[in-house]
């Protein structure tokens, strides 16, 4: 007779480990970030660290070049810890982003090592990975936590920031550069072209935007150039006009045609509190026409005709009311 106790699996699911986290660990990919996060807790403590490696994003601040390095401290941390237990206290995803805050029932070198933390899971190329966590409670060994947040939750349509006009930003502090940060992370993670700060719940004149690089430069570089614009203004708008679809990170899922200026000239003040006078046209005018409206309460569903809003009314009342049932992130 065996004991059966000793299969089950580590993330204290009470299945079998076989029936649980071992096909994730063999190759299969996670349904969510509950189930990823699960299978790493159980990853580390069966001292595998090529799976840790694997659903790690490529931007998280634990992600390492020297995956020989990397290896050995996670392997390291593995053989030193004893994963006693894993306790889901919470979970939220969307389409593109997911938290999972959790408590790691962990003793090392006979200490109690608990922990709670909320972590930050980004959907990239069609799997979950692991981008960054925040310790909430107790003291997270480095090695599976950085302490830094990096995402911020983002507002979604029906959010009455989105619908404000908001205020100018005054003097550069060290928390608007800290926002701005911030927000080209949070960007970057739900691969945006650009991002207003009501969208991330702060009432100010501020956005980043990147646009997608030139055709001619898409080859050598994947992405385009940051950009951050605080107090902006429109100075001159091009009679010229061309439609194209946009989307919004506040309206997921919803696309639609939009009519903007081919070209404007703008004016805005940059992170070190310089002012600054350029002109843009196609995309990177676009973008900034986009999230410029963002700042003054306007939206790209607002430019749609009757019949197009009418058709995305359903979708856009449902929307509305899992932001109101709290299932938003
Ligand atoms: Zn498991
Ligand atoms: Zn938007």
């Amino acid at each position: 007779m065996t004991d059966t106790r000793k299969n089950l699996c580590p993330c204290s699911s009470g299945k079998l480990y076989e029936e649980c986290c071992k096909p994730l660990h063999e190759g299969k990919v996670a349904e969510n970030a509950e189930q990823l996060m699960r299978s790493r807790f159980s990853a580390y403590a069966l001292n595998l660290p090529k799976y840790i490696i694997k659903t790690t994003h490529p931007s998280s601040p634990q992600y390492s070049k020297n995956k020989f390095a990397w290896k050995r401290s996670i392997s390291q941390f593995s053989t030193a810890a004893t994963f006693d237990k894993l306790e889901i206290l919470d979970f939220k995803e969307n389409k593109m982003v997911a938290t999972v805050t959790f408590t790691a029932y962990i003793t090392q070198d006979d200490a109690d090592s608990t922990f709670t933390e909320k972590s930050y899971f980004e959907f990239l190329g069609g799997r979950w990975l692991y981008r960054s966590g925040r310790l909430e409670e107790g003291h997270a060994p480095n090695l599976v936590t950085t302490g830094q947040l990096k995402l911020l939750p983002l507002a979604y349509y029906g959010d009455p920031i989105l619908r404000k006009v908001a205020d100018p930003v005054g003097e550069i502090t060290d928390e608007i550069r800290a926002l701005a940060e911030e927000m080209i992370e949070t960007m970057d993670a739900c691969d945006g072209l650009g991002l207003a700060a009501p969208q991330v719940h702060h009432s100010i004149r501020m956005f980043v935007t990147r646009p997608p690089p030139a055709e001619d430069e898409a080859e050598k570089h994947a992405l385009g150039e940051v950009k951050v614009f605080i107090n902006p203004k429109i100075t001159a708008s091009s009679s010229e006009t061309w439609r194209a679809e946009e989307g919004c990170l506040s309206i997921p899922a919803i696309h639609g045609d939009v009519k903007r200026a081919h070209e404007i000239t703008v004016e805005y003040t940059d992170l070190e509190g310089k002012t600054k006078t350029e002109t843009f046209s196609g995309w990177p005018a676009k973008i900034f026409q986009h999230e410029n409206d963002h700042i003054d309460g306007i939206l790209f569903i607002d430019y749609l005709d009757v019949q197009e809003r009418q058709k995305l009314e359903p979708l856009l009342k449902n929307l509305e009311k899992h932001i109101h049932d709290g299932t938003e992130m």
